[in-house]
């Protein structure tokens, strides 16, 4: 069983399409998705359609939650608030009802899913650094627990009470999973990454060997920024994806 784990879509087409197509090439099963398929870019219903498609996995991003009323718009900044504004506006209702129908958490075989954090799902922490992370380990028993929200891709893991983080080198990494040990693996953003690679980012979860790889694909940047200008999103949405901060 070959998993592929996406996270922070965030209504990038281009970088969406990228992703899926080498997903395919990767001969996957399954696609999950950590949440946040929309919000800051231009194409909502573009990817929620694609998402729909894809994948019968998928749990809520704060900003699924901020564009359809789930989430107050007080607890995002202002640039954040706007894009969410913007995204409930021209969302379907069709789309709107799938992304309000969506679970916090799920768990995929034994494996927690969540966008944000399992110790409290829907106060929408995030886990920056091992500090954030030990604190995490104490609210799930699985293995594997994956999150998304940060944009940033990186794993931590707990083997007999000592704790360890995994980097990817050059945006990307492939190591074999311990059995004994306990991890939790963001996968990077598809549609908006923050670790100053701009390449989309997303992992792929090889049951049978025991591997994760985190994967970067180039995309159509530019269209994607583009389509942010001609929106008239915030300008820095566009500007961001060519730094890939
Ligand atoms: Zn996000």
């Amino acid at each position: 069983m070959v998993n592929a784990i996406i996270s922070d879509i965030h209504s990038n087409l281009e970088a969406t399409i990228a992703v899926l197509d080498e997903i395919e090439r990767r001969g996957v099963n399954k696609i999950i998705c950590l949440g946040d398929v929309v919000g800051y870019g231009a194409n909502p219903n573009e990817c929620c359609d694609i998402l729909r498609k894809v994948s019968n996995s998928v749990v809520l991003g704060n900003h699924d939650a901020g564009s359809t009323g789930i989430t107050r718009l007080s607890y995002f900044n202002k640039i954040a608030a706007y894009a969410c504004v913007w995204s409930a506006r021209v969302l379907t209702r069709q789309n709107r009802r799938w992304l309000k129908t969506l679970p916090i958490t799920l768990v995929n075989d034994t494996d927690l899913v969540v966008h944000s954090s399992p110790s409290n799902p829907t106060a929408w922490d995030y886990i920056l650094s091992l500090e954030d992370a030990i604190k995490e380990f104490n609210a799930f028993d699985s293995h594997l627990c994956f999150v998304g929200h940060s944009h940033v891709p990186v794993t931590f893991v707990k083997k007999d009470n000592q704790y360890d983080i995994i980097h990817p080198a050059n945006g990307e990494v492939k190591f074999t999973l311990d059995t004994n040990a306990q991890y939790i693996i963001n996968p990077g953003s598809v549609g908006q990454p923050r670790d100053g690679d701009p390449r989309a980012s997303f992992a792929i979860y090889n049951k049978e060997r025991k591997e994760i790889e985190i994967i970067r694909v180039p995309y159509g940047i530019e269209t994607a920024k583009q389509k942010i200008l001609d929106a008239r999103l915030q300008r820095f949405l566009a500007y961001r994806l060519a730094t890939g901060t």
